[in-house]
């Protein structure tokens, strides 16, 4: 093993509902893949108005009945504004901030568009109506958005690259300009009355947790070139990437939070145990 780099994950949920099966499945694989002593517990809880205590409690519980413990207290996102201001600070040169809503950016669309509308990981493509507006012009009700564009320029390359250890494996998956403005294009770095956004949180926490080895759900797949372009305009190191299958419904559906009666507490009351639950998702008895 000398010389491999140490292998720190995380598991990062928002305590915006009771974890279920596929939350589970989540973190028993970020626990899975760490080395030992390099599991970490993050609680994504940037949008106040979703996120609750007692639900953060649960996730605790939760976890420690399913026999995870991580190494370092949990880093509470939070606590962490002066680090997404402080990084927005750098990226503001490459921002405008923008105060379109979803029906203005619809109808924008709309107009040149017959047909499906262009969406990507964060819904519709910005039209880039505000992109002329400039930051000292902030508004207390704008967005803050990240001029793609501006942003390929300002790293000076044509192409973003990430690794994968599931997907493709051995080979990088690559991302072109023009893929990422029409594919992509520019995204919301500050949400109205947050501060920040879920892409800017995640890429600065990744960072400052130390964290090698990023798993999370193929559904996040595409939000990671967000995350890879972020990390090459603050200077951070890309991760390692593991985008691991999904739990789903008996339907074929992915399991959301709204899908209570998956929850692991429902599980735990009608007589489950852990090992039940680990057998479900496929785990050996004695992983992790
Ligand atoms: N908090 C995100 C979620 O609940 C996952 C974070 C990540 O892996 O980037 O889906």
């Amino acid at each position: 093993m000398a010389g491999r780099a140490i292998r720190r994950t995380r598991f990062a949920p928002s305590p915006t509902g009771l974890l279920h099966l596929g939350h589970a499945y989540a973190a028993l694989v970020a626990a899975e893949q760490a080395d030992p002593g390099a599991f970490l517990l993050r609680i994504e809880d940037i949008d106040r108005e979703r996120c609750r205590p007692d639900y953060e409690a649960a996730i605790h519980e939760d976890l420690h009945w399913l026999g995870l413990d991580w190494t370092q207290p949990a880093l509470r996102q939070s606590d962490r504004m002066p680090a997404y201001q402080d990084a927005l600070r750098r990226l503001e040169p490459l921002c405008y901030p923008c105060r379109c809503r979803r029906g203005d950016i619809r109808t924008a669309l709309s107009a040149p568009q017959e047909g499906a509308l262009p969406a990507g990981p964060d819904g519709l493509i910005y039209p880039g109506t505000c992109r002329h507006r400039s930051m000292t012009d902030l508004g207390a009700d704008d967005v803050i958005r990240l001029d793609a564009r501006r942003a390929f320029d300002a790293i000076g390359v044509a192409q973003l690259e990430f690794r994968d250890e599931i997907i493709l494996p051995g080979q990088p998956h690559r991302i072109s300009r023009d893929e990422f403005l029409d594919g992509i294009g520019d995204v919301i770095l500050s949400r109205r009355g947050m501060g920040t956004s879920y892409h800017l949180a995640v890429v600065v926490d990744d960072s400052a947790q130390g964290i090698s080895l990023v798993t999370r759900g193929k559904d996040l797949f595409d939000s990671t070139w967000i995350h890879v372009i972020l990390q090459k305009l603050l200077q951070l190191p890309t991760p390692l990437y593991h985008h691991h299958r999904l739990i789903r419904d008996d339907a074929g559906k992915r399991l959301a939070k709204r899908d209570d009666a998956r929850a692991l507490r429902h599980y735990r009351q009608d007589g489950a145990t852990p090992a039940d639950i680990r057998q479900m998702l496929g785990f050996r008895p004695s992983d992790p």
